[in-house]
């Protein structure tokens, strides 16, 4: 019998011009939903091209001291997962190889999503987040950089009422 996938194609909820991936049945958390495929090239590749300049950080993966996988290609279709402050997916990786895997359980039908990890920099403001979740910080940060934009995603730091 041939597994079901775990995710199809539709047009995006969130990149309203591009498509994303949907649950295309519930999966619970912690399960392996798509590898995340692409070529690998030395980190020194990625310094010296032109091609690698910032408009394309969302499919570049450090994987190690040397290589990075680069997933800007048509056939690797866990790129079109679209970033969420409330991500229900997060990248994992070992050795050269990275995969999505849900970190929460997903209902049929939900769009899968990651955090991009993109860290604070002066750069932000080119990648508006359109994520529509009640804690989205509008832009496409990662959650452990998230209050450097607004002191209320401040992680850990109860707030003294
Ligand atoms: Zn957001």
């Amino acid at each position: 019998m041939k597994l079901m996938k775990l995710y199809k194609i539709k047009k995006s909820k969130i990149d309203k011009k591009g498509r994303g991936l949907y649950a295309s049945k519930n999966i619970i958390a912690g399960t392996k939903v798509i590898d995340y495929v692409g070529k690998i090239v030395t980190n020194k590749q990625i310094e010296d091209s032109d091609k690698f300049d910032n408009s394309k950080p969302i499919y570049l993966f450090t994987l190690n001291k040397r290589f990075t996988l680069d997933g800007d290609f048509h056939w690797n279709t866990a790129g079109l997962i679209n970033h969420s402050c409330k991500n229900n997916c997060e990248y994992e990786g070992k050795g050269l190889k990275i995969w999505v895997t849900a970190v929460k359980n997903i209902k049929k039908g939900e769009e899968l999503t990651c955090d991009y990890g993109f860290g604070y920099d002066k750069d932000y403001k080119q990648f508006p987040c359109k994520c529509g979740s009640k804690n989205c910080c509008g832009y496409i940060v990662r959650a452990e950089s998230r209050w450097r934009i607004n002191r209320k995603f401040a992680i850990g730091k109860k707030r003294r009422s």
